[in-house]
């Protein structure tokens, strides 16, 4: 079984790399070249015009299809986003957009956070309920109906994500959901559900989620604070 041959449609450069998408010369999607006969199914060589066996014509390169391209486009820019952003959060922020309208999941929570710190709760609320699945969109999404409107109903809405994400094992999720039960933030107050989810966040080494056990007079010995780090 040979490898790939992959051809630039543009400049014809060529390549046998499985992971390059685009041309190393100019940018363009590059397509692939057949290396079968459609219909002797002997092996064609990139430049064979005719089946050398049966003379049938060969099949010209084959076009990645638009859902293809639009996950490639999607993944490049995201990396594109994430390697610029330091630099030139214009540029980042242009990139991360276009990677979140061509479906890139972590592309769309980063566009949410960013409108969440913008304090434009309408935009990122939807960029999370897009990406509701993933825990962390669970977790803004809680953030934004708790400091968004902030009226009961959303706080009620607030802990309902906030449950859902720390019910997946999200930590900050479960310290969020702790508060809200030990304040009465859109759930009655039950210090006795509170201590459970500090416990569970303070299992995985949460130090404000040990922290507030203290306070509630709980014993926390065995709990070991750990250096906290987005994933
Ligand atoms: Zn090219
Ligand atoms: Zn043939």
């Amino acid at each position: 079984m040979k490898n790939t041959v992959k051809q630039c449609p543009n400049c014809h450069l060529r390549t046998e790399k499985e992971d390059d998408f685009f041309c190393s010369q100019c940018g363009t999607i590059l397509e692939i070249l057949p290396n079968s006969c459609e219909v002797c199914k002997a092996e064609l060589g990139p430049d064979m015009k005719f089946c050398s066996k049966c003379g049938a014509k060969a099949p010209s390169p084959v076009q990645p299809s638009q859902e293809r391209i639009n996950r490639i486009m999607a993944d490049y820019l995201y990396d594109k986003g994430k390697a610029i952003n330091l630099t030139n959060p214009d540029a980042s922020f242009r990139c991360m957009k276009k990677a979140a309208e061509l479906g890139r999941n972590e592309a769309i929570i980063e566009l949410g956070i960013y409108y969440y710190n913008q304090k434009n709760y309408e935009e990122a609320v939807e960029c999370f309920r897009k990406t509701e699945t993933f825990a962390r969109s669970k977790y803004m999404l809680g953030m934004c109906y708790l400091l968004g409107k902030s009226d009961e109903k959303d706080e009620k809405e607030a802990v309902k994500w906030f449950k859902e994400a720390a019910e997946q094992g999200d930590t900050i999720s479960q310290l969020e959901l702790g508060e809200c039960y030990l304040f009465g933030k859109g759930v009655e107050k039950d210090e006795k559900e509170a201590v459970k989810w500090f416990k569970e966040a303070a299992e995985q080494g949460h130090g404000t989620a040990i922290y507030r056990l203290r306070e509630m007079g709980v014993d926390v010995s065995e709990y070991k604070p750990k250096q906290r780090k987005w994933s």
